[in-house]
């Protein structure tokens, strides 16, 4: 029994934190002051998320179909062939965060942008043939 969930976070907004001393002397810790590269630590430890996700599905191909419901204002659906090194390419232009999900099996995402402010926009991956690509 594996119920263990794993998280990865893609934000344009910069978690990093750094520290400085206020003008009474206290250190004082900010976040998105200083960026020392967080958006490319979260894409690095979103691969190895995607790999897990692979493993736990045996590895059945490269290709991932990514389907997507309430995308944008308009709240669209549709759905994305795509190898799997593209997964962490559900970006938009502008702000987001997109969270994804790995629990057991089954990878989901949840998007919030300004279009989606209620993290409307989810995702659901599955394994398909190669030959399913455009
Ligand atoms: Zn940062």
């Amino acid at each position: 029994m594996n119920d263990t969930k794993l998280k990865a976070t893609l934000t344009t907004d910069c978690v990093c934190e750094s520290a400085s001393i206020d003008s009474n002397g206290e250190e004082v810790w900010t976040t998105g002051e200083d960026c020392f590269g967080c958006y490319d630590d979260s894409v690095e430890w979103l691969r190895v998320l995607v790999r897990t996700w692979a493993k736990e599905n045996g590895l059945p191909s490269e290709t991932v179909r990514i389907e997507g419901t309430g995308l944008g204002w308009q709240k669209l659906s549709g759905y994305k062939v795509v190898d799997i090194s593209e997964i962490e390419n559900l970006d938009l232009s502008g702000e987001y965060r997109i969270e994804f999900t790995l629990d057991g099996k089954e990878l989901t995402a949840q998007r919030w942008s300004h279009d989606e402010p209620m993290g409307g926009a989810r995702f659901t991956f599955a394994f398909v043939d190669d030959s399913e690509r455009d």
